[in-house]
């Protein structure tokens, strides 16, 4: 194919140019290679499990058998981070306002960096009030992600020491007297117990506990105490039963109430449903001697952060509690346990199928996983 003096210049012009281009760098060469493309974001997707029980649940609010929680799984990289929402009807979530509250996160999440964590978290927190069990999932997979692309464990990531993990105690949930005795004996291993009251037969109960165990014991009314002088004769009489302190012996409401309680009583009261994030603090401050945070009610690993920060500084004592949760999020708050006064992270244990493998207690004491992020064994 012959072709004019002037098509010639103009193609091998081209040419000469694409060279000259190419050897400046201004075209991009093909690079062929096994890695991922790397994506924006990363890439979600969760999944509903249902945890079951080894006895049904019973707390001053109510009973249950199973627990629908809300798993998360975050990948970017070829690394994937786990977390697990345990939504809880006291604070208005289901599993189904779980999701629904992922699903308005996701856009954040496939677009945004991982790498920072620090203000995706903030934008996840803002998204809406509330559904903290939602944005704790996000949250915990986050950090999953982050810690196990730096190949450190979480605690490590902190600068925290693993030796410093407190004990956990085990709670004892309400049933009949001679099934809780059962409950104490099959709960051997642990120093501590955590027994539920706020029913109407806790003299009965917490009797029944002590004719078969001299355990120092923490026990929790879930706000089940209707009035100030209730609870004010109740606690009264538990301070002669070996008991540690008494958590939300009053409706979270009730702060005047409580202030006036804790001015007539030795028992140190933990503020459990009264506190969910930093903010709340301040003015709990004056009518509870410490916090129990909960990662569920912080909106995960960052807030929860914030929180102990908070405590401290106010001078109260901070607690470690969870929900029923599998090792997943249980794990994720243990790596925080040396920073606390108290753990109460058994959520795992309660439970018979547990899907995932992470934190352990030996004696009751917590031993955090040396594996980068949660240490989390297992995939959704
Ligand atoms: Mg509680």
């Amino acid at each position: 194919m012959s072709m004019t003096r002037k098509e010639f210049f103009k193609t091998t012009g081209k040419a000469l140019a694409a060279a000259g281009a190419l050897r400046a760098g201004l075209i991009p060469v093909p690079i062929f290679s096994c890695a991922p493309t790397p994506e924006k974001g990363v890439r979600l997707s969760y999944k509903k499990i249902r945890l079951f029980l080894k006895h049904t649940w019973t707390i001053a609010r109510g009973s249950s058998d199973f627990k629908d929680n809300v798993f998360v799984r975050l990948e970017k990289d070829g690394v994937y981070g786990l977390g697990e929402a345990a939504p809880n009807i006291r604070y208005q979530e289901t599993w189904e306002s779980t999701v629904e509250l992922i699903e308005k996160a996701r856009s954040l999440l496939e677009e945004g960096d991982p790498w920072k964590f620090g203000e995706l978290g903030h934008r996840i927190l803002a998204i809406a009030e509330g559904q903290t069990a939602a944005k704790a999932a996000l949250d915990i997979a986050l950090m999953d992600w982050v810690t196990k692309k730096l190949r450190v464990p979480l605690y490590r990531y902190l600068g925290l020491d693993k030796s410093k993990t407190p004990l956990t105690s085990f709670t004892i949930g309400i049933d009949t007297p001679e099934v809780m005795k059962a409950k104490v004996k099959e709960a051997e291993e642990f120093p501590l117990l955590k027994i539920k009251v706020g029913l109407k037969n806790d003299e009965e109960i917490l009797g029944a506990i002590r004719s078969v165990t001299d355990k120092p014991l923490r026990v929790d009314a879930n706000e089940g105490w209707k009035s100030k002088e209730e609870a004010l004769e109740k606690i009264r009489w538990l301070e002669g039963m070996g008991v540690e302190f008494i958590e939300q012996p009053l409706p979270s409401s009730m702060l005047e109430e409580t202030k006036w309680l804790r001015e007539r009583v030795k028992l140190p009261i933990i503020a459990d449903e009264a506190v969910k994030s930093a903010r709340d603090i301040p003015r709990l401050a004056t009518a509870y001697d410490g916090i129990n945070i909960k990662l569920m009610k912080a909106g995960g690993v960052q807030e929860a952060l914030r929180m102990i920060a908070m405590a401290k500084s106010l001078g109260m004592k901070i607690m470690l509690g969870c929900m029923i949760e599998s090792s997943v999020a249980i794990s994720a708050a243990a790596h925080l346990s040396p920073l606390v006064d108290y753990a109460d992270l058994d959520g795992n244990l309660l439970i018979s199928n547990d899907p995932f493998e992470g934190v352990r207690t030996e004696k009751g004491r917590l031993i955090l996983p040396d594996r980068p992020g949660l240490g989390i064994k297992g995939d959704l």
